[in-house]
Order: C-alpha cells, then structure tokens, then sequence
C-alpha cells in the first residue's frame, strides 16, 4: 500500500471519484485518454481507492467539472486559437492559475502553459500561463528532426519503485524551458518587450490574484543531457557541469509541464505518477479549506 493510499484513508474512509479531462480541440488527446484509462486500471490493481473518470473537454460545461486537466501536444498556436474561439481561454486560465486545480501539459501543452514562450509571432499565440517559465518553441528544429531519447526521470523513482529503466521520450518540434522566470513584478513586461516573444496576460485584478495564488517555487523536473557534451565535442567552448543540459520538464505547485509525448509511448509511468499527485493535490485543498 502506497504512502497517498494510507493518507487517502486516513482523510476520509469514503474514496473520492476524480474527473479528469483532456483539452479536446486539437493534437493527441485520445492518446493521453488510452493512458489515462491504462494508468487508472493499474492503480485499481494495486488497491488505489479512488475512481478516475475522463473526459473530452471541448467547452466551459465539461471544464467545470474538472478535478484535473492534461493539455495534449499538438500545434499550440492553433489549439490557442480554437480555445479562445470557443470563449475557454479566460476559464482555463482561471482553471489553472486561480483555481490551482492540477494540470498537465505535454509539448504544445507545456507552450501553452508557460508565462511567456519565443520563436512566437507577435499576436501569434495567446498563452494560458501558470508556469514561470520562458520556452523557446521548436527548440530542436523542424519536424524531421524529431528524434527519441531514453531520458532518466528522477520522480518516477521510489522506494516502491526504485526502476530506473529510462523513459522513452519523444521529441517532435519540441520546446524547451529555456529560462525559470523570477516571480517578481515587472518581468512580464521586461519578456514582453522581447523580440518574437509573448506572455501570459497578468494585468488583470483577476490576474493579480492568480499570481498570488501561484506557487513561486518552479523545480526542475527532468533535463536532457548530453547536448552540450555534443557541441563540446564539435569545438565549442562549453562551461558547464555533467549535470547541465536542456530543461525538459519542470512542475510549479500544480501545475506540470513536459517538451515530450508520453501519451505516444505505451509507457503509463508518467501517468500512474500524475493521477497520484492529482489525488494528492485533491488531499492537501480539501484538508486546508
Ligand atoms: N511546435 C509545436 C508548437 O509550437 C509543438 C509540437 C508538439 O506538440 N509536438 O505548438
């Protein structure tokens, strides 16, 4: 029995029915529900209480009844575009930054989620925010430069687990997180005023709120190596530690994003890990209210 199984029980004797939905308009949300509903019979099977439902979220209706919420890859600049046609920006904004209700973003989902992102037109994109981070879009280039790396995730390990078996990561016109953004006033405005650069909007009252609500602390949830190591061998002069290398998937409160596509491998790990810290974050807003 996991250590959120016992906490789940000590809460409340009843287990809680969790709605998860995926953000439908665009990209590879019917992958992301497959794992999820895999995800979900693995925990059954190993004595997890709480039901998981998903759902296809195409309007405010079905957000509203969202506990959690993944953003699939795709083409963030279309998905944005179809959210603000269909009048969800403003409640996904308020889903993710005021509601604090945990969500996932996957490449083009983790675009949508930082606070400001590069390599973006100028009224290109509108972004969700939630994220203090910078993404430089189309980090790796174009989309024959897709490639796999067996990346090393230190959350996915426990004592339960203690697997280090890397996870197979997917990489397709990939962003990365190219800059952990100071949460402090003014920074919008100072990334803003960047060339092909936009941001989330935070002028708003509302938006004031959101940031207070926001967690500051962003951590670094996985990084892809190597690369430096690449153009050190190519000649260049490269300072930095073994450890160093590109920022590929971070977490701030609720709020988590990676630059790969679990939801096109057949590996759930990822997902068995996020439904659990959905619970967990159900838990904790419900223990503190
Ligand atoms: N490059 C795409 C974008 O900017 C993201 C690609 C993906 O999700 N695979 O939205």
């Amino acid at each position: 029995m996991s250590e959120l199984h016992k906490a789940t029980k000590h809460h409340d004797s009843k287990s809680m029915t969790i709605t998860i939905g995926v953000l439908a308009l665009q990209g590879a949300f019917l992958e992301h529900l497959n794992l999820l509903k895999r995800a979900a019979g693995q925990l059954k099977s190993q004595g997890f209480e709480d039901t998981f439902e998903f759902t296809e979220v195409r309007n405010v209706q079905q957000l509203e009844r969202c506990d959690g919420l993944i953003i699939p890859g795709g083409e963030s600049t279309t998905m944005s575009l179809v959210a603000a046609q269909s009048g969800l920006l403003e409640p996904l904004r308020e889903f993710v930054k005021v509601d604090r209700k945990p969500t996932w973003g996957t490449c083009a989902g983790l675009i949508l989620l930082s606070e400001s992102a590069n390599s973006t037109k100028r009224g290109g994109q509108d972004l969700i925010g939630g994220l203090d981070v910078r993404v430089n879009r189309n980090h790796f280039g174009r989309q024959v430069e897709s490639f796999q790396a067996g990346l090393d995730l230190p959350f996915l390990k426990s004592k339960d687990s203690p697997s280090s078996e890397p996870f197979p990561g997917i990489f397709i016109r990939a962003p990365v997180v190219e800059r952990i953004l100071p949460n402090v006033e003014g920074v919008q405005e100072e990334e803003q005023a960047k060339a092909q650069t936009v941001v989330a909007p935070s002028k708003s009252a509302k938006d004031d709120q959101a940031r207070g609500a926001m967690s500051s602390h962003v951590d670094i949830m996985g990084v892809l190596p190597g690369r430096l190591k690449k153009a050190a061998a190519m000649g260049a002069e490269v300072n930095a530690d073994e450890k160093a290398g590109d920022i590929i998937a971070v977490k701030q409160g609720n709020v988590f994003g990676t630059s790969f596509h679990p939801e096109l491998t057949p590996d759930i790990r990822i997902h068995v890990w996020w439904l659990k810290q959905v619970s967990d974050a159900i838990i904790t807003s419900t223990a503190t209210r």
